[in-house]
């Protein structure tokens, strides 16, 4: 364990590990509701919507292995165990049963304005108390935000297809 890098952080550990734990769920949960996702998919606009969900899928694994390098750093557990997901995650999961492109577009909307405001807390949490983390977390949450705007803008054009054709 990196001694002196876990002892410059001034807030408590432990709870600090717990919380990026969480946010770990959370990251393979959305991993999955995207890849599952861009699998069901169905309706108009479909073929761009399946390049974003493949896209969003990688890029929340990409979170999920900056969360897991820290809290290895930072001398904690990673969750091991699956079934622990929906015990930890803030986010949930949505199931893609609806596999029209709006609901799909609207259920992963949902996740990330939630990933957003759980990593605006965790930033704020982490601000003067641990940087290292504050800049990971920072990475994250500029992923999220932009997912968002993918989703919204996509969810737009589909609309404006929609009304173009009545
Ligand atoms: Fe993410
Ligand atoms: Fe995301
Ligand atoms: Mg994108």
């Amino acid at each position: 364990m990196a001694e002196i890098g876990r002892s410059i952080v001034k807030m408590n550990v432990d709870e600090l590990i717990n919380l990026l734990n969480k946010a770990l769920s959370d990251e393979w949960l959305a991993y999955y509701q995207y890849w599952i996702g861009a699998k069901v998919v169905k309706g108009p606009m479909k073929d761009a919507v399946i390049s974003e969900l493949d896209l969003h899928a990688t890029e929340e694994l990409t979170h999920a292995q900056l969360l897991v390098t820290r809290i290895i750093q930072l001398g904690g557990t990673p969750v091991l165990n699956p079934e622990n997901w929906f015990k930890l995650t803030n986010c949930g999961y949505d199931a893609p049963e609806d596999p029209y492109v709006e609901e799909v577009l609207n259920q992963n909307i949902k996740g990330e304005q939630c990933a957003i405001r759980t990593y605006s807390k965790l930033m704020d949490l982490t601000k003067e108390a641990d940087p290292v983390t504050h800049d990971i977390i920072l990475q994250i949450i500029t992923d999220e935000v932009e997912h968002e705007e993918d989703l919204v803008a996509l969810k737009e054009d589909l609309d404006l297809m929609l009304l173009r054709r009545k």
